[in-house]
């Protein structure tokens, strides 16, 4: 077996609309093409032996055990690849259930798709499943041992991709609520929402938390001040810069006992609590010199720890926090009753799990030779011996939920002191022998003030109710149910998505909104251009939707991008199909026409119930994609008696009509014409209808969302098929006594439209320049020689600079095919070089003839007609 390719798929695409994250591989059987799994002597054997729990996949017999029917039976490598892939996933924790297998065009070699949760622990899962076949295919068995450390890897790639709990249990609140969310490029930044609507966050900071309240809380002396200026419990000390002003200190703090911390520490480093002489003392002011310069002395407050977790001013969560400690059973030393404890599969390395893993430090010696015991000790069953001094989850601290425990009055303290301090989400560190009684009469303390606190305590207590304080962060950011969403307008098809694109965001402009829109051209947010080049795949969509100012984003949605990574957003608004045609077939898997439009029907399907997917009529493809979609479907159609959109708009639904002349929205009895064809210039007087089809696309697209017919008409009457709004669709010049025109058609479909065009110009001569890219089908060139027979009276058949792997000339042959065979007499040369061909066309064109250019650069192509002097460009032609 050979691996051709391995893409990764991150939205709505071909083989799911609602699955996004999944794995396509291109897999060669290679010299398993003709064998089923029956016929390999000892697979079924081994692949038992090396994967037990694959027992447990259903697949298509229904039931436990069903695949492993199959396997015996005989299937193939590819769907027995993508069951050991699932299963290897699932093995290292990550539960994962979707997959596909499908042959391709060519035999012996298949896609196999697999779902993933982690993009590169699915690369990984799909490359070891077939190592894994492949072994017990050439040796009967896969080493234990090598599974064993692919599922290492696995759970190493898994974790180390993980957000941290408090960031995972924000995300999954926003997923539950319907709010996409998007990991940004750096400092572990996470976008909820999208363009103006979006919120951030950072672990558990937020786009609203201010830098002051930060800094303050940051500096634990400075908020000590303030709360103590404030009249709030803080425990009594000062601080220190030099180990000869300890003595002091500690008289000033009332004497032992006492506790040492660096000033500006965290997570407990550094810290001793409960020094009770000299000595201790001593040692602490070293160990906490090694984090800060300035030392904090404090006296000691007995109590327990709590955390008291403030969300937008409300307390939302408490909890005790044990610090780590073990429960003697009367059999096992201390020693081994920690690495016991240890073993608890929710204690991990620092923050990434529940509990972290106990780790001994210097204070934990002294504190169990307090307790008069050492590592060696037998405690008797029931004791419990405390190992760390400060209760910080991430030194192996334990929580207990006591949210319902606290006094009113604590609750309002707690409150008032967050406000004071200044920030959106904290946590107070709270000592006190009592949190169910007011801290003023049982001399508790506020100890700190902490931004960005972590969640772990309250969303996976070890003991009591777990509180869901994400779902207060997520309240804060998005109260009353406020949006975290823009309009998503995607569109797509074969021919013209640039052109409907522009016009509908330029349409949408009228509602005075900022529209963020991709085109095949470039990026573009209102007026501005962001980034030229092709910019119809999820990346450039995510450019769009992750615009802090973009309030609409309309999205060319190309076939390559769908294929390759699926729709760069999660579901639209509206969803545009304009036309399926033969192009780029033979790419990607995509080999006829029907998956094609399966394909293209992606941009339909992925969209709100309570969206729209605008859909041609004309176009049966198109149509049967209402019956996929669970969107409203509103169509649109040339054809005024169009059967179909008749019952459509007679039961309630939606149109765009092109009748009588007018481009008209239609709903029921009432038809509302928006403006007639020849006043709107990108029809170029009413005379290109493929273009009157674009804006009938784009005024539904727009009318479905709630754009006025004014507005509409105002967009279409102001939208010229310019260069500069345009370029490369329809440029018409006048160039004295002859026209030229330039054009971006470059399949049959669209060749076919602009023939339409074409034909029309009846003043004098049609001269084409044509040709196409490279990596088109043999017939499609033929095709094109054929359409251009019939549309021009003298034909330059060129090639473009990049043969996209063609031998020069191939193309201009086929194509010169096409021509004779429709008619022999047809007046053509070929002249490969572009920039030679166009210079030859604009020579030789006599008056009043119209120079048409198909060009592989639109840019040089304008430039070449604009060296010739005196041009004009024309927007509307007489
Ligand atoms: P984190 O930011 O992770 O909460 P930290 O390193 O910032 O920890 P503090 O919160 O100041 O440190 O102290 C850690 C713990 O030590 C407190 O939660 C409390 O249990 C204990 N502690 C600190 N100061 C005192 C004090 N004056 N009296 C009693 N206990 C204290
Ligand atoms: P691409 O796949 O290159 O991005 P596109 O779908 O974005 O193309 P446009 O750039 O808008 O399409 O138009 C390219 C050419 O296709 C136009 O110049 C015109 O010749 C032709 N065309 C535009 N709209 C249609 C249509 N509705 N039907 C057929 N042909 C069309
Ligand atoms: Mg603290
Ligand atoms: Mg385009």
């Amino acid at each position: 077996m050979r691996i051709l390719k391995i893409q990764t798929l991150r939205g709505p695409n071909y083989w799911s609309i609602r699955r996004h994250k999944l794995i396509v591989m291109r897999l060669d059987l290679e010299n398993l093409a003709e064998t089923p799994s029956n016929q390999i002597p000892g697979f079924y054997e081994g692949l038992v032996e090396a994967l037990p729990s694959l027992e447990g996949h259903y697949c298509s017999p229904g039931c436990r055990g069903g695949f492993l029917m199959r396997v015996k039976e005989g299937t193939m490598m590819g769907h027995i690849v993508e069951h050991v892939a699932l299963e290897l996933q699932e093995l290292a924790g990550m539960h994962v259930g979707f997959g596909r297998t499908r042959e391709t065009a060519t035999p012996g070699i298949f896609q196999v798709v697999i779902e993933y949760l982690n993009e590169e622990a699915g690369r990984y899962s799909a490359r070891a499943a077939v190592r894994l076949c492949q072994s017990i295919v050439d040796r009967g068995r896969y080493p234990k041992a090598e599974l064993e450390q692919d599922i290492l890897d696995l759970q190493d790639l898994w974790r180390e991709s993980s957000l941290g709990p408090s960031t995972e249990a924000i995300i999954k609140e926003a997923e539950k609520r319907g709010i996409p969310w998007t990991q940004l490029s750096a400092r572990f930044l996470i976008q909820l929402g999208y363009g103006v609507n979006q919120k951030r966050i950072q672990a558990t900071m937020t786009g609203n938390t201010g830098i002051l309240g930060v800094e303050l809380a940051c500096d634990k002396e400075a908020t000590k001040r303030i709360l103590a200026a404030s009249g709030a419990p803080v425990p009594k000390g000062t601080v220190i810069n030099f180990f000869d002003d300890l003595e002091e200190a500690i008289e000033y703090v009332g004497g032992y006992p006492i506790v040492i911390k660096p000033s500006d520490g965290n997570h407990g480093r550094g810290i001793t609590i409960d020094i009770r002489d000299w000595d201790e003392a001593e040692a602490a002011y070293e160990s906490a010199r090694l984090i800060s310069r300035s030392i904090i002395v404090e006296r000691y407050y007995p109590g327990r720890d709590h955390r008291v977790l403030v969300v937008d001013g409300k307390v939302v969560a408490v909890a005790e926090r044990v610090p780590a400690h073990v429960v003697g059973d009367g059999r096992s030393t201390i020693a081994q009753l920690i690495e016991e404890t240890n073993q608890d599969p929710n204690r991990g390395e620092g923050h990434d799990n529940i509990l972290t893993k106990i780790e001994l430090d210097r204070s934990s010696y002294q504190l169990l030779e307090r307790q008069g015991l050492t590592l060696k000790s037998v405690p008797p069953k029931g004791t419990i011996c405390y190992l760390r001094a400060t209760a910080n989850l991430s030194t192996g601290g334990s929580a207990i939920d006591r949210t319902d425990e606290i006094h009113p009055e604590n609750v309002w303290l707690a409150q008032r002191v967050v406000k004071i301090i200044g920030l959106d989400v904290a946590g107070l560190d709270i000592v006190t022998t009592d949190i169910s009684r007011p801290l003023r009469e049982v001399d508790g303390v506020i100890v700190e003030v902490n931004a960005a606190p972590g969640f772990r305590m309250h969303v996976a207590p070890s003991q009591g109710i777990p509180r869901n304080v994400a779902g207060a962060v997520i309240d804060m950011l998005f109260p009353h149910e406020q949006s975290s969403r823009i309009p998503i307008l995607s569109i797509t098809g074969t021919n013209g998505k640039t052109t409907t694109t522009r016009l509908l965001a330029h349409i949408y402009k009228q509602t005075g909104k900022v529209i963020g829109y991709t085109t095949t051209d470039g990026t573009y947010i209102g007026e501005y251009l962001v980034e030229s080049g092709d910019n119809t795949g999820p990346q450039s969509a995510h450019v769009i939707l992750e615009d802090p100012t973009v309030e609409v984003a309309v999205l060319e949605t190309a076939r390559g991008g769908i294929l390759r990574s699926g729709v760069g957003f999660d579901m639209a608004n509206v969803g545009v199909v304009l036309n399926v045609a033969a192009d780029h077939l033979g790419i990607g898997d995509i080999d006829t026409i029907e998956q094609l439009a399966n394909l293209k029907s992606v941009v339909a399907e992925a969209v709100f119930p309570d969206g729209y997917a605008v859909l041609n009529a004309d176009d049966h493809r198109v149509a049967a994609m209402a019956q996929k979609t669970k969107a409203n479907v509103a169509y649109f159609t040339m054809n005024p008696d169009a059967e179909l959109v008749r019952q459509h708009v007679q039961q309630g639904g939606v149109a765009a009509v092109y009748e009588n002349g007018y481009l008209s929205i239609v709903k029921g009895d009432w038809t509302h014409r928006i403006e007639r064809a020849e006043n709107i210039p990108l029809t170029m007087g009413g005379r290109a209808g493929f273009m009157i089809a674009n804006a009938l696309a784009a005024s539904l697209a727009a009318f479905v969302q709630d754009v006025t017919i004014e507005q509409i008409r105002a967009g279409l009457k102001t939208f010229r098929a310019s260069v500069s709004q345009t370029p490369g669709r329809m440029n018409l010049f006048n160039l004295g006594k002859y026209h030229a025109l330039v054009d971006y058609a470059h399949n049959p479909a669209s060749y076919e439209a602009l023939g339409s065009f074409v034909r029309n110009w009846t003043t004098g001569e049609r001269i084409g320049v044509v040709g196409g890219p490279g990596d088109r089908r043999d017939e499609d060139f033929v095709t094109l020689g054929k359409l251009s027979a019939e549309i021009f009276d003298y034909i330059i058949v060129k090639e473009d600079d990049d043969t996209r792997g063609r031998s020069r000339g191939s193309a201009a042959e086929l194509i010169t095919n096409g021509i004779t065979q429709v008619n022999p007499n047809c007046r053509y040369e070929s002249v490969l070089d572009e920039t030679t061909a166009i210079n030859q066309a604009l020579d030789m064109a006599p008056d009043n003839s119209l120079v048409v250019i198909l060009p592989e650069s639109v840019n040089r192509a304008i430039k070449l007609i604009k060296l010739r002097g005196l041009v004009t460009e024309e927007v509307q032609p007489q």
